[in-house]
């Protein structure tokens, strides 16, 4: 880790300490998205942290991108997913594929945290095959595009001003050519959102379905390219991933935050029971599974810095850090003993927190499937001389 990004981590940890820490037991209780966050965000510089400078970034890349999701996930973890929605997969993605008059329209206030961004390809019936089973859809007609369909499960959705928007736009027949993404903003005709959803855990990260009923969007909304979008919304996944990633680690830090000082505090058959072996086994297999998915996370963002072309392992770290972010909250409440299992206990948001990092994004077995499907491709002896070479 460099000297500026050691700096750059104790000046996020110093923001969330102070005015995101002290607010997570009531945004999960509430489960109001706290709106005023996003321009005390902004004015920090949280936001925009892999664009340019012009466009009101700070251009420091994906590792210090990873770490400041990582900080704010450990004061809550449910602004650390609507952080990672708004900066990565609706800022970043912008700043990538816009051309310059949609960046100087939508990044300058997404940097500043004047607005807020989500993005879309989710339906109800296209999860895990979300292109192959997309059927929202938009036609051209003169100089605007007509939009029909349902979006669900979209983080921010209630709250965005601009939302990234994947629509089918040719006959399916046409594969990874036949969908396109669309900048939509709130208030655009024919476009609303429904309610805030009721969910298990990231409360007051809102989530919601976006409607579309005959919706206007002017063709100067397209993002990239007509029927284009099949390789933005890829590409954008993988580095949705790698930042997703920073989640699951700082929520495992927030567990060890929790269960060390009570190691000492709490005091049983005469001794704190930190002196216990059982005790301390727990704690070791915590601070190991948070050491490895930190490594293995900030080595995945060190190399996506320099090339983009790592899918098996922005997909590697977060499946890795989120499986064993849910079983580090198991054991903060192990360790809590009654204290973990009362609501007034933080350990129990965390729980139901880490659990998303298996499913959003794409779930676990989805990316045990890519994963393994990668290593085998890369390793078919085929086409491979290299492989041949070496196992000869
Ligand atoms: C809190 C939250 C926030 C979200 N935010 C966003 C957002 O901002 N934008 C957005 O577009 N989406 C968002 N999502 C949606 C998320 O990306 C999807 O939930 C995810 O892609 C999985 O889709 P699904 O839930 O429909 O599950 P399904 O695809 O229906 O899967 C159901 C189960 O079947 C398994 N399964 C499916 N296919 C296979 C297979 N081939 N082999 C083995 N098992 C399989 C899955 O792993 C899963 O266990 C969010 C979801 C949540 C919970």
């Amino acid at each position: 880790m460099s000297q500026a990004q050691d700096t750059f981590r104790n000046r996020v940890r110093a923001f969330a300490e102070k005015e995101i820490a002290p607010r997570a037991a009531d945004i999960d209780c509430d489960n109001d998205f706290p709106a005023d966050l996003w321009k005390k965000m902004g004015d920090a510089g949280l936001h925009g942290l892999t664009v340019s400078h012009e466009y009101g970034g700070s251009d420091q890349g994906y590792l210090a991108h990873t770490i400041a999701m990582e900080e704010i996930s450990r004061a809550s973890g449910a602004i650390g997913l609507s952080y990672a929605a708004h900066s990565n997969l609706c800022l970043d993605n912008l700043y990538r594929y816009a051309n310059r008059s949609q960046r100087e329209n939508y990044l300058p206030r997404l940097c500043g945290g004047e607005w807020v961004g989500a993005l879309a390809m989710s339906e109800p019936g296209a999860g895990s095959d979300v292109i192959g089973s997309m059927s929202c859809h938009a036609e051209q007609i003169d100089d605007h595009w007509i939009a029909n369909g349902t979006k669900t499960w979209i983080t921010n959705g209630p709250d965005a001003d601009v939302l990234i928007v994947y629509m089918r736009t040719a006959a399916i027949e046409a594969g990874s050519k036949s969908v396109t993404a669309f900048l939509v903003e709130k208030g655009m005709p024919g476009f609303h959102t429904e309610d805030r959803m009721d969910k298990l855990g990231m409360r007051g990260s809102n989530t919601g379905s976006l409607i579309f009923k005959d919706c206007l969007i002017p063709e100067e909304n397209v993002l990239g390219e007509v029927n284009d979008g099949v390789s933005i919304l890829m590409h954008g996944l993988d580095a949705e991933r790698l930042v997703l990633a920073g989640g699951p680690v700082g929520l495992m830090q927030a567990a060890l935050d929790l269960v060390l000082p009570f190691m000492h505090e709490r005091k049983q058959f005469g001794q704190p029971i930190g002196n216990f072996e059982l005790m301390q086994a727990r704690l070791a297999n915590m601070y190991t599974a948070l050491q490895a998915s930190r490594a293995y996370t900030y080595d995945v963002a060190r190399r996506f810095d320099h090339s983009r072309a790592l899918r098996k392992d922005t997909t590697g770290c977060l499946m890795f850090a989120s499986e064993h972010a849910v079983q580090v909250a198991l054991d903060a409440i192990q360790i809590l003993g009654a204290r973990g299992y009362m609501n007034e206990s933080p350990a129990g948001r965390l729980l139901r927190d880490a659990k998303v990092y298996e499913i959003g994004g794409g779930t676990n077995e989805i990316r045990h499937i890519l994963i393994g499907r990668e290593l085998f491709a890369e390793t078919d002896m085929q086409q491979d001389t290299e492989f041949i070479a070496r196992h000869a």
